[in-house]
């Protein structure tokens, strides 16, 4: 790859800040967060942190607007912020007696449990605390504001946000599924009889639950576009099962050598998430294998059916979506949602349109990364990145670094579910923050690179 030199000199000379590094991150939720906290740990220089985000009360679980805290679907043991302390996370629960009671743990029990999505923004927000009280070398700084444009200038890289431009060196995009929307769930006080949940997800499915168990709803339609569910996690955590053979190299033979693994596993009682697990590990090989007309087809074919898969649901969880289901409390429509109005929601389905009335409708459905917004053409536009070719969004090396089509970084990362057509399951918490280092070891080097090549030219000058 390319290095085109950001001149980190010019930028700081610009900003009259000395020889502090300028940083911006833009969207303060799970990804922006954790790569503030590995910039805080892994950078050994001084810099200048900004952190962008209109929004003012940021929670790491909410990509989708809900009432109440849900349920993560990953277990504590693989939650951890903290690369080298895989049992990090799980550690901060068990020393919190009163935090085991509420959650009705016992200390053995944490690792494997799911807990709510607030007691991970707490965790989540406790270390990075930490990391930022141990840095007297950093200036951070909060800007609650929505970012507009990214533009390249000689002397670094132009933000412009509610009318103004700031200057940064580099600039790490974390806006995952975009600004959120406060329309998506209408307030409705009381109990009502129908509600129409959107989504097929996890979250979807909690949110559905919830609806009946708090007694804010009698009957929910599900609507899942692809028709698909989430499958359930094991009742007892499984790791990544060894696949015993090479993975083939085209799409419809890995996914038959993964039907066949699971299928066996299935027989033998030690289950297909095992496979699954083990799968995804070499998933990120497997997709950089793929030739550009096997990544669209799994983009329009395999896709749902892999979430499913992958985004599994609590064992509870997944009993008493189906008691749900079999007792007409739940009923799954396949279909793409037309049109949202406030008595229920137009859909088309297998059977053509169809009219679903509702007195609550939630919309549950993440959005995929919006690369027509100001800001992402902004970016395009001039070069600094470049969509990945099955339109997921950014194009991204493993440390999260967009790439143009010539190969070439010009200062700008795109982190987590930005890079999903680049990174298979980039969009889930423990490779966010593999990542979220990555690049902190990455963007130490390029600094150091780029100081070096300055040296070099005055010397030479
Ligand atoms: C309810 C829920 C539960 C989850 N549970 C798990 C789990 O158990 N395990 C797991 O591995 N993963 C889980 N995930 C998935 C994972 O954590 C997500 O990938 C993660 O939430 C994505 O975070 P993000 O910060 O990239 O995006 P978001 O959460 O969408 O945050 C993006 C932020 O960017 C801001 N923003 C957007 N545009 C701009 C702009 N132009 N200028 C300034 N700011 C902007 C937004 O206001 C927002 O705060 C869960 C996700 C959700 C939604």
């Amino acid at each position: 790859m390319m290095l085109v030199p950001p001149l980190l000199s010019e930028t700081s000379k610009a900003q009259g800040s000395g020889h502090l590094a300028r940083i911006a991150i833009i969207g303060r939720g799970f990804t922006g967060m954790m790569t503030a906290i590995a910039l805080l740990k892994g950078l050994d220089k001084p810099f200048h942190l900004v952190v962008f985000d209109p929004e003012q009360k940021v929670d790491l679980s909410k990509g989708v607007n809900q009432s109440s805290s849900p349920l993560l679907n990953s277990r504590v043991r693989d939650l951890s912020v903290c690369p080298d302390h895989r049992d990090d996370f799980e550690a901060w629960i068990s020393k919190d007696s009163a935090l085991l009671q509420r959650l009705g743990l016992s200390r053995a029990g944490v690792a494997d449990a799911f807990v709510p999505g607030e007691i991970f923004n707490s965790y989540v927000y406790e270390r990075f605390s930490e990391a930022l009280s141990r840095r007297t070398d950093v200036v951070f700084q909060i800007w609650s504001e929505k970012v507009s444009a990214i533009e390249p200038r000689a002397s670094g890289l132009s933000v412009t946000f509610g009318g103004q431009r700031a200057l940064f060196d580099t600039v790490f995009l974390a806006t995952g599924y975009g600004l959120r929307d406060s329309q998506c769930e209408q307030s409705v006080s009381g109990k009502v009889e129908k509600a129409v949940v959107i989504g097929g997800g996890v979250h979807a499915v909690d949110r559905a639950l919830r609806l009946l168990e708090d007694g804010g709803a009698s009957h929910v339609t599900l609507i899942s576009a692809s028709g698909f569910l989430p499958q359930s996690h094991t009742r007892t955590a499984v790791g990544p099962a060894n696949l015993d053979r090479p993975l083939p190299n085209t799409l419809r033979g890995a996914f038959r050598f993964l039907r066949e693994a699971a299928n066996l596993a299935a027989a033998d009682g030690s289950g297909w998430q095992g496979i699954m697990n083990g799968f995804r590990l070499r998933a990120h090989d497997l997709w950089r294998g793929l030739t550009p007309e096997e990544r669209s087809r799994f983009k329009r074919h395999v896709k749902s059916i892999y979430d499913s898969h992958r985004n599994r649901l609590p064992p509870e969880h997944y009993i008493r979506l189906h008691t749900a289901i079999a007792k007409g409390q739940i009923i799954v429509k396949k279909g793409k949602v037309e049109r949202i109005a406030t008595n229920g929601v137009l859909i088309s389905g297998p059977s053509g349109l169809e009219v679903l009335l509702a007195d609550r409708t939630i919309n549950c459905r993440l959005r995929p990364n919006d690369l027509n917004s100001p800001l992402f053409r902004s970016v395009l536009e001039a070069g600094l990145a470049s969509r990945d070719e099955v339109d997921l969004g950014i194009l991204v090396d493993g440390s999260g670094r967009a790439t143009t089509l010539a190969n070439e970084f010009h200062g700008v990362f795109a982190m987590g579910p930005l890079g999903l057509g680049s990174l298979p399951d980039i969009d889930l918490a423990p490779q966010i923050v593999a990542q979220a280092h990555a690049a902190a070891d990455a963007l130490d080097s390029w600094i150091d690179e780029v100081a070096a090549s300055r040296e070099a030219a005055r010397n030479i000058g």
